[in-house]
């Protein structure tokens, strides 16, 4: 079965704008932050998806477009003028931003009660340690997205590909939280087919076109793929071989519509807790 994400996406953007009616009732405006460096074209994309769902759920945004060549110090004041904002309630810096800026130093900087995008190590333990916090927005939408379809996670085998800050550890932290028996693989792992062809689910994260082939995948494994790539001809294509495993996989996502629609729909949900708890 396709896992349909657009359309999950859409349900769960539909009840959340039910929150921000009450929110509003109560006299509170969700508010979201967006800070963006230089003019990556991708970046640019991204934050107008989260620009225009923010304003069919009627949560308040405002960006903050500074020039490539700002300063750490100056970056920095900036996300202290947003900490100290009341009428703010979540703050994002768009990566990437350019490589004289240390973005460690300004993702500890955003207060972790305004962190919608869980990068703050305050957020990163709590995750690790089972606590209340943000979750980063595409691991949540992976486990939304199993949640939302049934999908038993608990006992089950999750082998997850990729051990990025902002998606693999996030994402294998999350499922074994879920109480799955969950094994990492990245690029120094050895004999990954054979890991992968144990896997009950499989999460592929790596950003490697259609690396995830169908001698890979178990009879009736769930297939997440949180890919996305461009093609030679220019369209996106996930990390996984679609195509050939959608028949043998018991659930799957598709590249575009399955995590991409997820994870915009999981910073509103971020945003609007965040209010929430203000
Ligand atoms: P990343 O920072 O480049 O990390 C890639 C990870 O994959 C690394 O841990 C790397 O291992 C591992 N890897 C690379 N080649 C491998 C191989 N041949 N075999 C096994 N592991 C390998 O990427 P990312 O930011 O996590 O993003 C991953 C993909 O998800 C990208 O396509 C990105 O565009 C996409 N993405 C999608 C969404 C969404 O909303 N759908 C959100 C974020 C990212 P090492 O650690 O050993 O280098």
């Amino acid at each position: 079965m396709v896992i349909d994400g657009k359309a999950l996406a859409a349900e769960i953007r539909s009840k959340l704008k039910g929150d921000v009616e009450t929110l509003r009732k109560n006299g509170i405006i969700p508010k979201l932050a967006v800070i963006m460096v230089g003019d990556n074209k991708a970046s640019q994309v991204y934050v107008r998806n989260k620009s225009k769902a923010c304003n069919e759920l009627g949560i308040e945004f405002e960006e903050f477009l500074k020039d490539e060549n700002i300063s750490q110090e100056e970056l920095i004041i900036l996300i202290d003028e947003l900490n100290n904002r009341n009428d703010i309630h979540g703050i994002l810096l768009q990566s990437p931003i350019p490589d004289h800026l240390d973005i460690r130093e300004a993702f500890n900087r955003i207060d972790y009660k305004k962190d919608v995008d869980g990068f703050n190590p305050i957020n990163v333990g709590k995750l690790a340690i089972g606590e209340d916090g943000f979750v980063s927005c595409t691991p949540l939408g992976v486990i939304k997205m199993l949640e939302e379809y049934n999908i038993d996670i608990e006992g089950k085998n999750a082998v997850v590909i990729g051990r990025s800050n902002i998606v693999g550890k996030p994402v294998s932290q999350c499922l074994l939280n879920k109480n799955a028996t969950v094994t990492v693989c990245h690029s120094k792992t050895r004999n990954i087919k054979d890991i992968v062809k144990q896997a009950d689910i499989v999460v592929a994260a790596l950003g490697k076109p259609k690396f995830v082939t169908e001698d890979m995948i178990k009879d009736g494994a769930v297939v997440i793929d949180v890919g996305i790539n461009r093609g030679e001809d220019g369209k996106l294509v996930g990390d996984v071989d679609f195509e050939n495993i959608e028949s043998k996989a018991s659930y799957i996502t598709p590249v575009p519509g399955g995590v991409g629609p997820m994870t915009v729909a999981m910073l509103m949900n971020n945003v609007i807790k965040a209010a929430k708890q203000f």
